[in-house]
């Protein structure tokens, strides 16, 4: 009888240990999703383009979408530069500013989402989304 308590005691201990270092794993799992300061991406060299005077230039970007970025404008003409994207099928490079995609409306299908997303990258020579940013050189 004695020992049978005690491999039950022992089994709730077990139990107890199991449960707290589950939670603890979920602890720093939460901490780390919500908590934990990102280190902030002070901007990346980026090939850019005007879409007005067609002028390519390698500038470091932090926030392209955001209109107080002095950093993205051109040089030549003080427009502002989108990304240098390619088009994969045609080949024809276009100016791209890469802003929030659209808010998708409530119950869309994910496979819907993704083509919103893939809207705001299309080709505008070929209509293709087939397309990507150009890499520093
Ligand atoms: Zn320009
Ligand atoms: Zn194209």
């Amino acid at each position: 009888m004695i020992s049978i308590k005690g491999w039950s005691k022992l089994g709730n201990s077990w139990k107890w240990a199991i449960f707290s270092l589950l939670s603890l794993a979920l602890a720093s799992v939460v901490y780390l999703n919500f908590f934990r300061v990102a280190p902030e991406e002070r901007g990346a060299l980026r090939t850019l383009k005007c879409p007005k005077c067609r002028h390519v230039e390698e500038k470091v970007v932090v926030d392209i979408s955001d209109p107080a970025e002095t950093q993205c404008t051109c040089s030549e003409c003080g427009e502002r530069m989108g990304y240098l994207f390619k088009c994969e099928d045609c080949q024809y490079e276009f100016s791209l500013i890469e802003k929030e995609p659209p808010k998708p409306e409530p119950g869309m299908k994910t496979m819907a989402k993704f083509h919103l997303a893939l809207e705001a990258r299309k080709c505008p020579n070929c209509g293709s989304t087939h397309t990507g940013p150009v890499p520093v050189k």
